[in-house]
């Protein structure tokens, strides 16, 4: 039985270059993420999708982005969301934000453990943006507190790296948290 899933983190347009947080090489990831979504391995295709209120309090660490209902929120127009069976918004609230496509920093959830397991997903694959925020944070929760078998496909990632060390201590991280990170995508 194939109860693996793919988490698609983030393919926001502000993420992309040229948008307003603009992630290195974002849409390097696209026809390799998309080539995913379509090869039928997966059980299930989410994707994640960062959504802020006009006044989000991350905009007191990061540039305005991701507005909800603008353009910049909206996935980048090459991402073939044909496959993709299930978006999941986070960030919404305005005082709290959510790396995670799992949970926000209190800890409440943004649903998405609770779709997975419901289409009795055991096994998932963590691609999209950032390496060292957004990825990480839902690759470890999907090892820890959801508690599935989770795997990371590097090809298909790019990190903000605001220092050269922030993408290997991420790797670090999520290795530690038990996630098997991948160095290439065609598994
Ligand atoms: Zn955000």
């Amino acid at each position: 039985m194939n109860n693996r899933a793919l988490i698609i983190v983030d393919l926001n347009n502000d993420f992309m270059p040229g948008g307003a947080l603009a992630v290195p090489e974002a849409d390097q990831v696209i026809p390799i993420i998309n080539d995913l979504a379509a090869n039928g391995n997966y059980a299930y295709v989410v994707a994640t999708q960062d959504w802020h209120p006009l006044n989000h309090s991350s905009f007191a660490t990061w540039p305005l982005h991701c507005v909800a209902g603008s353009p910049g929120a909206e996935f980048h127009p090459l991402f073939d969301q044909g496959k993709v069976h299930a978006i999941v918004r986070k960030g919404f609230d305005t005082d709290v934000d959510s790396y995670s496509g799992f949970y926000n920093e209190r800890g409440e959830t943004n649903g998405l453990a609770e779709l997975l397991k419901a289409r009795g997903i055991t096994r998932v694959d963590v691609v999209g943006l950032a390496t060292d925020y957004c990825v990480k944070a839902t690759a470890i929760e999907a090892a820890t507190l959801a508690a599935l078998d989770t795997r990371v496909l590097l090809p298909a990632c790019r990190g903000v790296g605001l220092t050269p060390e922030d993408v290997p201590r991420a790797i670090e991280a999520m290795r530690e948290a038990g996630v098997e990170v991948m160095e290439e995508a065609h598994v």
